[in-house]
């Protein structure tokens, strides 16, 4: 899979929260694409001062089932260059990107349990690799922890609990550090949940993506409990 350059048109955007947003893009030249399923894309953005555009990438967030569109998944970072110009985007408009790029993809270990961790948009590729592996219906565990802040910072719950009715394999929890009183599911970092509901690392591997404390903590709490294959994908 050499790294190429697409053109391709915003097909659809959608806002899952009041700061984060999807994207489709089409693809125009070429018209399909093949990736690994937790790669990523990279768009070259202006900075206002700077001479040269900046690089910024993002995690493909639809499986590579999809052949002739990507998803991406994206939250606001305020003044930030890569995130401005995403959301800068309206449908009809042309983008160009190079990719698909990265180390952090789904290994083929269909006897392995598989443990997903993620912090907000760190989803994007987690949600990539989850799709694919119940299309792939291997019968291997699959759990995902995911951690946002506040109940407005939810989303893709529903998606998510319709594929864990669909395919009893998938199970997942997502926690919020900072709820509000009337919050009745779970309160507390990714991290707790680690700790307390991964019993044992044996024929497990571990993906985590989101930022660079958690995947820290839980890298640590992981390998505190055995040696597993652990994948990481650090934003920032
Ligand atoms: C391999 C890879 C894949 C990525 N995929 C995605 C993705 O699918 N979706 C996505 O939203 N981001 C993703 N990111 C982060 C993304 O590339 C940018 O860093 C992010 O959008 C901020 O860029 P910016 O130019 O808007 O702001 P910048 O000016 O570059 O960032 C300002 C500061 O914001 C902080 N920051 C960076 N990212 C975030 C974030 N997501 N939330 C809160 N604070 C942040 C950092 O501390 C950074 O120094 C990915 C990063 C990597 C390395």
């Amino acid at each position: 899979m050499a790294i190429g350059t697409f053109q391709a048109e915003v097909s659809r955007v959608r806002d899952l929260t009041h700061d984060v947003r999807e994207l489709d893009l089409t693809l125009r030249q070429p018209r399909e694409i093949t990736y690994r399923a937790g790669q990523f894309i990279s768009f070259e953005v202006p900075k206002e001062g700077f001479p040269l555009p900046l690089t910024r990438p993002y995690s493909i967030a639809s499986p590579p089932s999809i052949t002739d569109r990507v998803t991406l998944v994206f939250n606001l970072v305020a003044g930030g260059p890569g995130s401005s110009y995403l959301f800068g985007l309206q449908v009809g408009d042309h983008v160009s990107f190079k990719g698909p790029a990265g180390s952090f993809y789904l290994k083929e270990d269909p006897s392995r349990h598989v443990l997903f961790v993620g912090t907000g948009t760190g989803i994007a590729p987690l949600r990539a690799m989850i799709l694919t592996l119940v299309e792939q219906n291997n019968g291997q565990p699959i759990r995902l922890f995911w951690g946002l802040r506040h109940e407005r910072d939810l989303y893709y719950q529903e998606e998510f609990e319709a594929l864990a009715l669909r395919h009893q394999k998938f199970s997942f929890i997502t926690t919020l550090s900072q709820p509000g009183p009337g919050w009745t599911g779970l309160r507390g970092r990714v991290t707790g949940l680690v700790q307390e509901r991964v019993k044992s690392v044996r024929d497990l591997a571990v993906y985590l993506c989101g930022n660079g404390g958690m995947i820290k903590d839980v890298e640590a709490l992981v390998q505190a409990k055995g040696l597993c294959p652990i994948y990481r994908e650090k934003y920032y």
